[in-house]
């Protein structure tokens, strides 16, 4: 048995087979083919478009950031026009009869492999360009590949890293737990690891190809990982397993139950989800209603801009499947560690202080007003409120309104139904807390998203692992923060909730209780036993006792 050990992300327990995911690994069929001069001429064709793609971003790369950052795509270009690849395509579409996908594929493999093996370090890194070309070519052959794993059976993922548009493709039935080499416990990976209620470690220190295929044991709780555990660790872990279970099911006892503190102080429990999928579980974990949908999610799971009538439907299904219950969308926030290629976002050194969420709709006026109409229209079935990321001035809320207006109007003349939904703040900017008081008056509610805000307040990067000693959610300029923000709300008559992962943390329930925070939007797995807690706290005597 070899045990790694790694940061527990998400807890729990997950016993079952590994299975390594290699990245932009895509799987290629292997097809009979019956023509192969018309075989040959699509890939000839693939390559064309390949060629003039790449011309297109080396020129793009030379503006941007000067020939020699550009040289990267005139070295692509230069495989693609490498005789021995290209014959070795022709060779085994004609030599096999498959399909052109196939033969590059395979073609790929091999010549990446060669390059890979060789004792010159420059000539080992080509292995990864060829990589990209071959991917790049598959994707003129067809582009049907949308990035999903399939997989057989329920799995434990290990892989280098995860991107959120990874991880959200996941078949998440398939997976049991993820276990990751690199990765930050505030990533959106970690997130929607608890969101989907499966343990999961980063910064785990292993070689994939050592474990993959075998039998292993996360422990999401104690942040370790057992390749081929014996028996003793197996039935230690079957056994933590059963307990978890039971008190799960102790748990469900509430469903149905306020959660009312003894001495009568409601708190609202909300679920946080990433897409449709989510919904059995908020139901399952009774929870009050959506209190954050990452709408983002929707574009990161694509490989185009979602039109409005695909996003009405989505809106739509969630607004109905949750009947009556509140369901807050935010509006796209893309960027920093969440990036859509498609986006053709420019390079930034800062991206967490860049052009995301809010900054890019409110610079790409038509990006946004596809996705106002979508929610207005779809506010027409159910209890719908939206919610505006990153905002940290008046003027960019007054814009908001002026787009809110324009929308308004326009579905009103096209005779299009449109609901009436509660507009709200995020607060998760300093300047945000620190004028809570003024933007208070621009909003319907506010949403404190705490995973931002002890990013930007204590300036740590929530996606360098290195730093997680030092991203301190508990660090007192945060809590006076939100302190602040639910005073400045409630003086202005509006609610003040939190939907950051800190919203989640039983150690600090009580303490929101105190402040007065009116909601709670936490991962659905965590409704439960924040409510079991709420029913057993007494406010008035927590506060004598501060
Ligand atoms: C937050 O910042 O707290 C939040 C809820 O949003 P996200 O984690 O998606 O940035
Ligand atoms: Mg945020």
């Amino acid at each position: 048995m070899e045990t790694y050990s790694g940061k527990g992300v998400s807890g729990g327990v997950a016993i079952g087979r590994i299975c390594v995911y290699r990245k932009g690994r895509r799987q290629v069929k292997r097809v009979r083919i019956t023509d192969a001069d018309a075989e040959v001429s699509r890939y000839e064709a693939a390559r064309e478009e390949t060629v003039r793609q790449l011309g297109a971003l080396y020129d793009k790369a030379c503006r941007e950031v000067g020939e020699a950052g550009a040289a990267i795509f005139e070295g692509h270009q230069m495989i693609l026009d490498d005789e021995d690849y290209n014959r070795s395509v022709a060779s085994i579409i004609r030599s096999q009869e498959v399909n052109a996908e196939y033969a590059v594929a395979a073609t790929g493999d091999h010549f990446a492999r060669m390059f890979a093996a060789m004792d010159d370090a420059y000539m080992r890194e080509r292995a990864a360009d060829v990589w990209d070309v071959s991917e790049r070519l598959l994707q003129a052959l067809g582009g049907e590949w949308d990035g999903r794993l399939s997989l057989h059976e329920p799995v434990i993922l290990v892989a280098e890293e995860l991107a959120p548009s990874e991880t959200v493709q996941l078949p998440r039935e398939k997976v049991l737990s993820i276990v990751t080499i690199r990765g930050s416990a505030n990533s959106h990976t970690a997130i929607l690891a608890r969101t989907m209620a499966i343990p999961a470690l980063v910064e785990t220190e292993l070689d994939p190809d050592a474990v993959d295929g075998k039998t292993g044991i996360v422990d999401g709780t104690e942040g370790l990982f057992y390749v081929e555990p014996d028996e003793e660790t197996i039935s230690a872990l079957r056994e933590r397993q059963r307990k978890e279970q039971e008190r799960r099911e102790l748990l469900q006892r509430l469903k149905g139950k306020e959660s009312v503190t003894l001495d009568g102080q409601r708190l609202k429990l909300y679920a946080n989800i990433g897409n449709v999928r989510d919904l059995a579980a908020v139901i399952q974990n009774d929870a009050e209603g959506v209190g954050l949908f990452r709408s983002e999610f929707l574009y990161l799971e694509s490989d185009r801009y979602p039109t409005e009538e695909e996003q009405f439907r989505v809106y739509r299904q969630v607004a109905e499947t949750l009947a009556g219950r509140r369901v807050v969308i935010r509006t796209l926030d893309i960027g920093a560690d969440k990036q859509c290629g498609y986006f053709e976002m420019e390079h930034e050194e800062n991206p967490a202080l860049g052009c995301r969420a809010i900054r890019i709709c409110l610079s790409r006026p038509e990006l946004f007003q596809t996705q106002l109409r979508a929610l207005f229209r779809a506010s027409a079935f159910g209890k719908l409120a939206i919610l505006y990321p990153m905002i940290t001035s008046v003027w960019e809320m007054q814009r908001i309104r002026e787009t809110v207006a324009l929308v308004k109007e326009e579905l009103g003349a096209q005779g299009i139904a449109f609901g009436e939904p509660e507009q709200g703040i995020m607060i998760e900017t300093p300047a945000a807390a620190l004028i809570s008081d003024e933007l208070a008056r621009e909003a319907d509610f506010f949403s404190i998203g705490t995973n931002d805000l002890t990013q930007y307040a204590l300036a740590v990067d929530r996606q360098n692992p290195k730093l997680d000693r030092f991203y301190d959610a508990h660090h007192p300029a945060v809590l006076r923060m939100i302190s602040m923000v639910v005073e400045n709300a409630h003086r202005a008559g509006i609610r003040a909730g939190i939907c950051g992962e800190l919203g989640a943390d039983l150690s600090l329930t009580r303490e929101f209780l105190a402040m007065g925070v009116d909601e709670l939007s936490v991962p659905p797995g965590s409704i439960l036993p924040i409510r079991k807690l709420v029913r057993e706290t007494n406010v008035e005597a927590y506060r004598a006792g501060r």
